[in-house]
């Protein structure tokens, strides 16, 4: 595939918007769509031609990136559900489509099939890194795909990506996604539970880190993004729990993680806990907050002792 191939690029939000642009700065020739005027204006600023619908966007495009809030969107969008024309047809035969929004293993399989069923190629390439990640072009991407895609993947991946992980077949990109953020989910409530026990006990947030980050408490909710503010200086906690990742991301990625778990029979008690706390703390203080803010919650609802009862 050459530098000026033609890319289709929807939905330009807060990750599809700089990922288009980071596309357009490498040379590809984009047409998106978004519904948004917002979306649109800052899109068309970037250098993305804006088309007025999905299959528009699509109608010559040698790739084909989705890039939607949720599993139901990105089936409307391929299969036309929403009364629009599907995506899916749209675009000239040999096109590979790849979603790279966060959904259910489930719906990945579905949509991508959707698309194989038409004669298409396929893909699932969620991301990590964040609003940060997309602008700067430093995306980590779970990919699944045949391996005869790969090639290409990496290649219009790359200009978005800081890394490019190839998981398994069509669904092994979303599967990676939730497992992972399971681990992020479970292990910021453990960091911060530690860190409320240890005030209680006298210690300082540096003693505790210093300790527990070359011991074996030793993990990236500790050592990247610590919730109490001091020992690691750009972590969110410096600065009012903003940025970073939002709480309502976490509490989306653990429902499918929850999701998932139900439909292999797995025993996720760690899981389904995070999963409940993270839920809550979405409709409460975790609102527009990174999702280490749970230590104050944390914090909040403790601090009864079996004499103050
Ligand atoms: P966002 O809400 O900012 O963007 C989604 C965009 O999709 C919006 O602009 C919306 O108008 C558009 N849209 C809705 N319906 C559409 C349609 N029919 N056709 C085209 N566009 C449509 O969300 P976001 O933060 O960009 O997240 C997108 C995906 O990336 C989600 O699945 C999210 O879970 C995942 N993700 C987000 C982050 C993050 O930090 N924001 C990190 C990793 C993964």
């Amino acid at each position: 595939m050459s530098m000026s191939a033609k890319v289709a690029f929807i939905g330009l939000g807060n990750m599809g918007g700089p990922m288009a642009a980071n596309l357009v700065k490498a040379g590809y020739e984009v047409t998106g769509f978004d519904p948004m005027p917002e979306a649109q204006d800052k899109a068309r600023e970037a250098g993305v031609t804006v088309a007025g619908s999905p299959a528009e966007a699509a109608k010559e495009a040698e790739v084909v990136i989705t890039m939607l809030p949720n599993g139901k969107l990105v089936l409307d969008v391929y299969t036309g559900r929403d009364g629009q024309e599907p995506l899916v047809g749209a675009a000239p035969q040999g096109a590979l489509f790849v979603d790279c929004s966060t959904i259910a293993v489930q719906d990945a399989r579905d949509a991508a099939q959707a698309a194989l069923d038409a004669g298409y190629r396929a893909a699932d390439a969620p991301v990590s890194g964040g609003t940060v990640g997309a602008e700067a072009g430093t995306l980590t991407f779970m990919v699944g795909a045949a391996e005869g895609d790969i090639e290409q993947l990496r290649t219009v991946l790359e200009p978005m990506a800081g890394r490019v992980v190839h998981c398994g077949d069509v669904g092994a990109g979303q599967a990676a996604k939730i497992c992972n953020n399971m681990i992020l989910g479970i292990s910021m409530i453990a960091v911060s539970e530690a860190f409320v026990l240890g005030e209680r006990l006298g210690l300082t947030h540096q003693a505790l880190f210093d300790v527990a980050s070359t011991a074996s408490g030793q993990c990236w909710a500790l050592t990247t993004n610590c919730p109490v503010p001091g020992p690691v200086p750009t972590s969110p906690a410096n600065r009012g729990f903003t940025g970073g990742f939002g709480t309502p991301l976490m509490a989306k990625d653990l429902g499918l993680a929850m999701h998932a778990a139900d439909s292999t029979g797995t025993d996720t008690r760690l899981g389904q806990l995070a999963t409940d706390i993270y839920q809550q703390f979405a409709t409460e203080g975790g609102v527009g907050r990174d999702f280490s803010a749970i230590i104050e919650e944390i914090r909040a609802t403790g601090g009864e002792t079996e004499e103050s009862k």
